[in-house]
């Protein structure tokens, strides 16, 4: 028995890593995806990928107008969604006194603001007892070194989807946080690490994780898949998908 069976997704960064696992799995469980990434090329590849159906929509999730066309497009072909997945994010380390201006507002347009505008935009148009994930990230809980910035926008997208997780108790839409610890994929190789110092920094990420290795992309998107479908009455949480990192 498919466990999204006829059901419709959007994925936010559905064209890449976590968000592009996290729709191959929901389409193989039954879901038509709808994913977003601002790289046609990379949409493209990844619907193709994914078949089963699935639809890219290109755009910048920092922009408003984006996700009101979303919208529309998403009405006019499904009528309404049940699973809506705010996942697009960015991310470059750097030390507080180096954040230009510039910097700091890209990655709060882009992590919470986007977020922020994404739900607010979407959410008349999912289902009553539908349900919302966003990706934060371990970084919102816990200080890693030159993610201030970072962990100040996934901080605040955790504490939006709390209080959603209230304001949407009248239409029974549950609203939970998914918190990855760090993952293969492409973002490892936009945090500002030189390409030669890589291996050396995942081998040092890898040391702080007790299960002695980075996550795949793969095992955050189970965890998605639990709270859009089996987790009926997981509502309001913070789901750590890190190997243990949390604790260590
Ligand atoms: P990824 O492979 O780099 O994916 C990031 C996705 O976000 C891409 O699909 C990218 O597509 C999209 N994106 C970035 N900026 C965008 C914008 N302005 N508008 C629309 N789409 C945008 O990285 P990932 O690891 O899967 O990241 C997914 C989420 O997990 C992010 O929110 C990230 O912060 C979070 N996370 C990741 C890790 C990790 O270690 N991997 C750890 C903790 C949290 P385009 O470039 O085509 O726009």
């Amino acid at each position: 028995m498919q466990s999204l069976k006829d059901k419709v997704a959007i994925i936010t960064g559905g064209n890449s890593g976590i968000g592009k696992a996290t729709a191959r799995l929901f389409a193989e469980e039954g879901a038509t995806v709808v994913i977003t990434g601002r790289r046609q090329d990379v949409v493209d590849g990844a619907v193709r990928e994914i078949g089963r159906g699935a639809i890219g929509i290109c755009g910048d999730v920092a922009s408003i107008d984006f996700h009101h066309r979303l919208a529309a497009e998403v009405r006019e072909r499904f009528g309404a969604i049940d699973v809506y997945m705010a996942n697009a994010g960015v991310i470059n380390l750097a030390a507080s006194e180096t954040v230009s201006e510039a910097e700091y507002d890209q990655h709060f347009a882009v992590n919470a603001r986007g977020v922020f505008f994404g739900v607010q935009t979407i959410a008349p148009h999912i289902r009553d007892g539908g349900n919302i994930i966003v990706t934060s990230s371990l970084a919102g809980t816990k200080v890693l070194p030159n993610h201030t910035v970072y962990a100040g926008t996934k901080a605040a997208l955790a504490a939006f989807a709390r209080n959603w997780a209230i304001e949407f108790k009248p239409r029974r839409i549950r609203v939970n946080i998914l918190s990855p610890g760090p993952v293969e994929t492409e973002i490892l190789g936009k945090l500002g690490v030189s390409e030669s110092n890589r291996p050396q920094f995942e081998q040092q990420m890898a040391d702080l994780i007790p299960a002695g290795r980075l996550g795949r992309p793969e095992e955050l998107a189970q965890a998605a898949l639990f709270l859009a479908s089996a987790g009926t009455f997981v509502n309001g949480i913070e789901l750590h998908v890190d190997g243990g990192m949390c604790v260590a």
